[in-house]
């Protein structure tokens, strides 16, 4: 086939593509250094009680110092950190910094629930469970203060195995949390089999210009009624935040409070915000 397209047999190759390549084979690497280098910052994002305004938790965001890049995004590099299996170091690492912070804010009298996301490709890994019972003892955190954050992938694609794990990690007292909901397939038969604590509304449900989208409204309505807590995703506006008011959502997170912010400035920033007594 190439034959056929280019006539040398090389032809198919096209400049474009063989730049496309290099760029990965050179982002693989440097994601391998990043790794042995400890170049991932985590970044924090606030969790924000709709009602009262309060500052209850954040969400942990890993962001990559690279040396020559600045400062990169997880969307650049979770993808490729999956496929090569380094999600597992990088996941790791991010759940054994947010669990440090989530101690030593709790030391400074704020009692943050702190979430942190896993990739379904961790859950491919027969140590997770243990990794994660090491991290709780390493840093002396309590679970319950921590929510780990999964997509409905994982729910769906729950084999033996992946099932075990969800309760084994209930269990130990951490809270799970369905990330982007109504982004996948839906099949809401994992929320009644599941022990799930919470579900975030993906922000592509909340960005609408005329309100808010009636399946929001949906969601809300289910999961008050299966005692899960409803998170909003990306509020940009006092009117999406309005509308959340109006349909009793528990917390938001997005721009309307602030982007994620590195530990430091969240902390200059974000702890003088109000909290529960
Ligand atoms: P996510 O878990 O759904 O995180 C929410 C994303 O929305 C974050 O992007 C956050 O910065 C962004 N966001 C928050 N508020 C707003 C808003 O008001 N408007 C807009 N436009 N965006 C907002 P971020 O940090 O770039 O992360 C992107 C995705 O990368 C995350 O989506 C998550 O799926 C993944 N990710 C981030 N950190 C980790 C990690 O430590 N492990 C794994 N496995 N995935 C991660
Ligand atoms: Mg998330
Ligand atoms: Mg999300
Ligand atoms: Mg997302």
């Amino acid at each position: 086939r190439a034959k056929e397209a280019g006539g040398n047999g090389v032809g198919w190759f096209t400049p474009e593509l063989v730049r496309i390549a290099r760029e990965r084979i050179q982002l693989e690497q440097d994601l391998r250094v990043a790794v042995e280098r400890h170049q991932f910052e985590v970044h924090y994002q606030p969790r924000v009680q709709v009602g009262s305004g309060h500052l209850v938790g954040a969400e942990a965001l890993v962001r990559w110092r690279h040396p020559r890049r600045g400062l990169v995004a997880p969307d650049v590099f979770i993808g490729l950190s999956e496929e090569t299996g380094l999600i597992r170091s990088i996941g790791a690492m991010v759940l054994e910094k947010a669990a440090r912070q989530q101690v030593l804010w709790q030391s400074l009298g704020r009692r943050l629930r702190i979430s942190v996301n896993l990739s379904p490709r961790q859950f491919g890994d027969p140590g997770l469970v243990d990794t994660i019972a090491r991290i709780v003892r390493d840093t002396g955190c309590d679970p319950q203060q921590i929510e780990l954050e999964i997509t409905e992938s994982v729910m769906l694609g729950q084999d033996e195995s992946t099932n075990r794990a969800l309760h084994q990690l209930a269990d130990m007292g951490f809270r799970l949390a369905i990330d982007d909901f109504g982004t996948g397939y839906s099949n809401l038969a994992y929320l009644q089999r599941c022990p799930i604590s919470t579900l975030k509304i993906d922000r592509s449900f909340i960005a609408g210009d005329d309100g808010v989208s009636p399946l929001a409204r949906l969601v809300i309505t289910m999961c008050r009624m299966l005692g899960i807590e409803t998170v909003a995703e990306g509020v940009e506006t006092e009117a999406q935040l309005d509308w959340l008011r109006t349909q009793d959502c528990d917390e938001y997170q997005g721009h309307l409070c602030s982007p994620a912010l590195p530990a430091d400035q969240f902390e200059r920033q974000m702890l003088t915000m109000a909290g529960p007594a």
